[in-house]
């Protein structure tokens, strides 16, 4: 995709996030945002990602400065930085992701030159450990507003407004903390308000960006509510995203068709914070099956516990792609579930593992989380004792096979919500109840996930700091601290080394604070308002629950959080009922709900382009029996980075982004009937690689098809030809016995060719080795090396040839046994790598006959 001269625009903005491409790419909202920006002619939004320790160094050893991945500009170079904020735990990251792209660690030595560096995310809302590093901090929902914030910058810069200007511009909006400005986390600083839109029925996500390596969540990925009124007192995401916004079923059909036939993803998932509240999933899913099971994808839910499932969902769920089903008690006692009102009791717990059984799960995944305010030890045998009543609900309504996943965390007292003020247990307090856990729930039936605590202490420790927090992120960023949340990066040592620094302490956690003094997040208003906080305090340690609020007008029923979500009227609606001790809330907290006209629903599959179906003269009917067919495809440009698998996904996406779906095998997991020849090593060029598929509906006219599907293919992913094959498998795996590899250096020439190549055929040993098999150590390659001879590689490579490149090699190897980057290693022992360029021609049959 061409990128438009940053120079014609209004505003750019680079999307950043904390973690490595796998992870970023998962994250649903940066794709929404990225594709909303981008939805403006006059803006362009591109993405970057924490690179990998290994590539960071090379940067630094470099000195290239970290980039936008579609341009390949400089990060430090566009208009502005966005950096999502997911969790405490990517402070570090934060830092060394800015250091890698050049930019002034802290908003005070930044320049007019330097980019906006804006955050937004969960973290925004308690930022004090984050204020020293950024210019500005976006809190609530970014969507509808980030592209407006771009061009508001963009404009400003380009008509030299000084920065400190600017920032006064951007602070002027209620949703946006501007720490330089306003006194940040001291006390009586200006307030900065949530903002908080109605959930849209319609964006533009269908055009967001697919990932052309797996990304951890790699599929389409429907929102179909936010927010969540079950009032968990410990759960910060229940605090700050309130009210519960649900989408409809007609708005997520048509975006689930609209995103499909755009992504050619093969899966789809729903997700929310609680998916199973959605009060209409039954009838979604009900649409969503056949639609998913007609297009050959596998429909998943996230986030979806096993209680209180509509039947429908469950009769739905139960013939699609299993869902994992979850139990999220929390607590192992109804005492303290009550405690931090956890809504359902165990009856209604055992009675959902007894459908789900029933249904045909054999496993199920149980949440709990330690150390929560009031714990004991009888709390935690009641885990192990709920755990087996599980296993034996499940074993007596199944086939007597069941089995529990356990997961334990540790209890986080969390900003913004009742137990902000509440102490964690001192860390070797957490590790003998983690410990005792262990032990008593050992079992075969029982597999128990822990959760490291020192990353939970350190959670705390940031999320409730103060300035001393922020020093402490500065100090272990300069230690060495990066990508903190992988725990084979995470070193507790540096923390603690970090954290003593800045004069914070481990204990520190374990110390409840004061709820009549202020907290360094006071200056954040995301509308629930303190008092209803303290008094839902005062309630846990009552062990009173809270029923779970409603702000639809169909079901409505308030507990007076200070949202003020208004009452339904008429007569049609009936009243809501009042919650115990519900009262106003503090009305200068008043509710920032902004209201958004909303969108017109669709109807099913008209917000999608026509124009990128085929023709239906271009499908033929299906095909009794199915035929296969071979594809020639190259692979070059940016695609020469993608691995085997990743190109076989993009492959598979592009014949069903095009409307010709490969046919899918049998069963619970349904594969794609494709066969690829051998894979091509990384890096390398590919000039003619073939296919084999295997389609349901062939296509009617072949030579048509080439282009239609590389216009919907991976950048760097060309389909040449496509012809039919015949009934049966042609085997292509079997076939090939050989390849042809191309390999130049630019500005050698034809008497270095033959000499080179006259040396290796001279040699008697050529000494290899593969660093990727440590057993492999040395190996004579000579053997594998079946022709080799000067070539014209530049006339060959045509267009994809680099400057320079004329004469190289030409080499015929066997494709088992000896890998051809170490090959080609050996024989141009002398070279720099980087300088090299090398392609596969072709592979070959047993009697060098190129496969095509
Ligand atoms: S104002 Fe009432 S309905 Fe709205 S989020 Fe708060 S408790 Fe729920």
């Amino acid at each position: 995709m061409s990128r438009p001269d940053p120079a014609v625009l209004a505003g750019t903005c680079c999307l950043v996030f904390p973690d490595v491409y796998e992870v970023g790419m998962s994250h649903f909202g940066l794709r929404v945002l990225a594709a909303e920006v981008n939805a403006e002619p006059d803006l362009c939004a591109e993405r970057a990602f924490a690179p990998w320790p290994d590539m960071a160094a090379v940067l630094r050893a470099s000195r290239t400065p970290l980039w936008a991945l579609e341009s390949g500009r400089p990060v430090r170079e566009f208009d502005v930085v966005g950096i999502t904020l997911p969790h405490e735990l990517a402070a570090a990251t934060v830092l060394g992701t800015l250091e890698l792209a050049g930019i002034p660690l802290c908003a005070a030595d930044r320049a007019d030159g330097d980019p906006v560096v804006l955050g937004g995310g969960t973290w925004a809302s308690h930022p004090a450990a984050l204020e020293p590093f950024f210019d500005a901090l976006f809190v609530g929902d970014g969507e509808g507003a980030l592209a407006g914030i771009v061009r508001e910058v963009g404009e400003a810069r380009r008509r030299g407004v000084p920065r400190r200007r600017l920032l006064e511009q951007l602070g002027e909006r209620p949703e946006i903390l501007v720490p330089a400005l306003r006194g940040t986390s001291a006390p009586g600083a200006r307030a900065v308000r949530r903002r908080l839109r109605a959930l849209p029925e319609a964006w533009p996500y269908a055009a967001g960006p697919v990932p052309g390596l797996a990304a951890v969540f790699d599929r389409v990925t429907l929102e179909i509510a936010r927010g969540c009124g079950g009032g968990c007192r410990f759960c910060q995401a229940g605090y700050v995203y309130r009210p519960e916004r649900t989408r409809g079923v007609e708005a997520v059909v048509a975006e689930a068709i609209a995103s499909l036939r755009h992504t050619g993803y093969d899966e789809l998932s729903l997700t929310s914070l609680s998916t199973a509240d959605h009060p209409r999933l039954g009838e979604l899913l009900e649409r969503l099956a056949p639609l998913c099971a007609g297009r050959t994808v596998a429909l998943g839910v996230s986030s979806l516990r096993a209680y209180g499932l509509p039947d429908a969902a469950l009769r739905v769920l139960a013939h699609t792609r299993r869902t994992g089903l979850t139990l999220a008690p929390e607590a192992g006692t109804q005492r303290l579930r009550d405690v931090i009102s956890k809504s359902v009791g165990e009856a209604d717990l055992l009675e959902g593992v007894r459908r789900i059984a029933a249904a045909g799960w054999r496993r199920v995944k149980l949440y709990f989380m330690l150390g929560l305010p009031t714990e004991t030890d009888e709390d935690l045998q009641g885990i192990v004792d709920l755990v087996q009543r599980v296993i034996a609900a499940g074993r007596s309504a199944g086939r007597g096979v069941f089995q529990a996943g356990v997961s334990l965390s540790t209890f986080v007292p969390k900003p913004h919500t009742p137990f902000q003020w509440e102490a964690m247990p001192p860390l070797p307090e957490i590790l003998r109840r983690q410990e005792l856990l262990r032990r008593r729930l050992r079992s075969r039936s029982v597999e128990v996930a822990v959760h490291d605590a020192r990353g939970s202490v350190l959670e705390a420790l940031l999320g409730r700091g103060d300035a001393r927090a922020a020093a402490a992120v500065l100090a272990a960023h300069r230690a060495g601290a990066y990508l903190d949340a992988w725990t084979e990066h995470f070193s507790w040592d540096r923390w603690q080394a970090a954290l003593e620094a800045a004069g914070l302490s481990v204990e520190q956690a374990a110390r409840a604070l004061d709820p009549d003094a202020p907290t360094p997040w006071d200056h954040v208003v995301d509308g629930v308002s303190p008092v209803f906080l303290r008094r839902e305090r005062e309630r846990a340690y009552a062990a009173r629950p809270t029923p779970r609020c409603d702000p639809s007008p169909e079901r409505f029923r308030c507990v007076a959080c200070g949202l003020d979500c208004a009452p339904p009227s008429g007569p049609a609606v009936a009243s809501a009922p009042a919650a115990p001790e519900a009262r106003p809330f503090d009305a200068s907290r008043s509710s920032p709900v902004v209201s958004v006209a909303p969108v017109p629903v669709a109807a099913e599959g008209a917000p999608f382009d026509a124009s990128s179906l085929p023709p239906a003269d271009l499908v033929a009917s299906a095909a009794t029996p199915p035929v296969w067919w071979r594809m020639v495809l190259r692979k070059s440009g940016p695609a020469v980075w993608l691995g085997h698998l990743d190109f076989v996904r993009a492959v598979v996406r592009a014949l069903r982004r095009a409307g010709l779906p490969p046919a899918y095998s049998c069963g619970f997991h349904p594969q794609p009937r494709l066969v690829v020849g051998a894979p091509l090593p990384l890096g390398l060029l590919g000039l003619a690689e073939p296919v084999d598929v295997l389609f349901d509906a062939p296509p009617a006219d072949p030579a048509a098809w080439p282009a239609r599907l590389t216009r919907r293919a991976h950048r760097g992913v060309e389909f040449l030809e496509l012809r039919a094959m015949g009934e049966g498998n042609p085997h292509l795996g079997r076939a090939v016995a050989a390849a042809e590899y191309l390999v130049a250096v630019p500005g050698r020439d034809e008497a270095d060719a033959r000499r080179r190549a006259a040396a290796a055929l001279a040699a008697e040993r050529l000494v290899v080795r593969d660093p990727r098999r440590p057993a492999w150590q040395e190996r004579d390659a000579r053997p594998a090396l079946l022709e080799v001879e000067p070539a014209a590689v530049g006339a060959r490579l045509g267009a994809l040839a680099p400057p320079g490149v004329g004469w190289g090699l030409r080499l015929v190897v066997p494709v088992q046994g000896c890998p051809p980057l170490a090959l080609l290693g050996a024989l141009l022992l002398d070279e720099a790598p980087g300088a090299v360029t090398a392609a596969r021609a072709a592979l070959l049959d047993r009697d060098r006959i190129p496969l095509r």
